[in-house]
């Protein structure tokens, strides 16, 4: 029997994860006056009335990057934070790439979940993207987040340190599959969308990674996995010296990749996928 509804794993007092058909996970932080959603999917439920069932209290929404993954579902809110080097990419988003994404992962799963890629919510209109970066903190009562940029993934990725609770949700910068996308959706190169500054990155996340006893990335569950565990913890590093490979010229590229990179480099946690002619800036 398939499953039909998105996941929901409380995975520290207050702060739930969502596991949407395993496409994608997304956060809620309740503190005592406020909640904060980290991300909002691709928006094939209905995100507000899952909210509504966790907290009565107002909701701040942002995101970890502007990918149709995780910004798709921002049609629900009315203002939503993000950096401002992710706004273009987040507003390039389309309902086809969100279905299309929807049947890639369905397929991936084998069946696991019963997901409609016809389903997916088309939106009216665009929310207020308000500008977010380093420094930047969500008092929710009780309960900080801060935020930390954290690019490479993309041009605006962000990082978010639950202070309290200890937990450091970082999107799509370093993750046991971590795509390097060298160019943004209008042809334009992505800057830091390199390997210096994916090497950079991982680097903040070994930094932050004292103010935490988990990292969770924006796939805790991916397909048909549902294990909602946090990311290795020795991946930011294994990332790091991956990306100090490629910039040296020692790594041993292999082929095959994800979402059209097709050469990727492997540590034993997890690999970085990348397109040859272009993983250094400047290229
Ligand atoms: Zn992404």
């Amino acid at each position: 029997m398939a499953i039909s509804h998105p996941i929901v794993a409380e995975i520290a007092r207050g702060v739930y994860c969502i596991n949407e058909f395993g496409m994608d996970s997304l956060f809620l932080i309740v503190g005592d006056s406020r909640a904060l959603l980290i991300d909002t999917g691709t928006a094939t439920f209905d995100l507000p009335a899952l909210i509504g069932c966790l907290t009565p209290l107002p909701v701040d929404v942002a995101l970890t990057h502007g990918h149709m993954d995780h910004a798709g579902g921002m049609g629900w809110f009315h203002r939503v934070h993000l950096h401002p080097a992710d706004f273009h990419l987040a507003r390039s988003i389309t309902l086809t790439m969100r279905r299309d994404y929807t049947r890639l992962i369905r397929r991936i799963a084998g069946g696991f979940f019963d997901v409609d890629a016809l389903n997916v919510r088309d939106f009216p209109r665009q929310p207020e993207l308000l500008p977010l970066g380093e420094g930047d903190c969500f008092d929710l009562g009780g309960v900080h987040v801060d935020v930390y940029e954290t690019p490479g993934h993309t041009p605006g990725g962000l990082s978010y340190l639950v202070r309290e609770q200890r937990l450091l949700i970082t999107g799509d910068a370093c993750n046991p599959n971590t795509l390097l996308f060298p160019f943004l959706p209008d042809g334009r190169r992505a800057p830091h969308a390199s390997a210096e500054g994916l090497m950079a990155t991982a680097r903040k996340l070994q930094r932050l990674s004292s103010l935490a006893d988990r990292i969770y990335n924006g796939h805790t569950g991916f397909a048909a996995d549902i294990s909602f565990l946090p990311i290795p913890a020795e991946l930011p590093r294994e990332i790091e010296g991956l990306c100090r490979q490629l910039i040296d010229g020692t790594a041993q590229w292999q082929e095959g990749g994800q979402m059209g990179l097709n050469t990727s480099v492997w540590a034993p946690h997890g690999r970085i996928c990348f397109d040859p002619q272009h993983y250094l800036e400047g290229q």
